[in-house]
């Protein structure tokens, strides 16, 4: 009996501390900004996306990429077009358990938006996945270019009016 005790109590005890592990990762995971590793990989990847859109449209361009922490945990990033302004943004919170997804799927499905918003096509069917918002995603080498996705990532603000 006491063997089965102490095995009981050890067992407790090593969940109980691997619990506090995992829970004071998670707070620092939210409280500290990316890692230099991730920030460096994200930017080698922007320049990647750059790099493309200047052979295959010949322009250069260069939206802010946000990382965002107060988006809804369900959005992994979103494209915005405010009075002019493209912005990129990536759901911060998701970079802890996939990181890889986020910077070669997430990003040029997101950059892809931008370029449609840049192009002046603003149109809202299928949430801006329309097929020339895929060949542009395919163009830049995108992973995630499923145009029928359940989620709307795009935010267009002209003039004061959402559309
Ligand atoms: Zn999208």
């Amino acid at each position: 009996m006491q063997t089965i005790y102490r095995t009981f109590f050890l067992l407790t005890f090593v969940s109980l501390v691997l619990f506090v592990i995992v829970f004071v990762k998670d707070q620092q995971f939210q409280q500290n900004p990316l890692s230099k590793e991730i920030l460096q990989e994200l930017q080698n990847k922007e320049q990647f996306l750059k790099n493309k859109i200047y052979t295959i449209y010949n322009v250069k361009v260069n939206f802010p990429i946000i990382i965002e922490d107060q988006l809804p945990n369900n959005l992994y990033g979103l494209a915005s077009y405010k009075q002019g302004v493209i912005k990129i943004f990536l759901n911060k919170k998701r970079f802890q358990e996939n990181k890889q997804y986020m910077i070669d799927s997430v990003l040029p499905h997101e950059y892809a938006h931008a370029m449609m918003f840049y192009f002046g096509d603003f149109t809202k069917t299928n949430g801006g996945h329309t097929k020339k918002w895929q060949q542009i995603c395919y163009n830049l080498g995108g992973k995630k270019c499923d145009r029928f996705v359940d989620h709307n990532d795009i935010l267009i603000e002209k003039l004061g009016g959402i559309y």
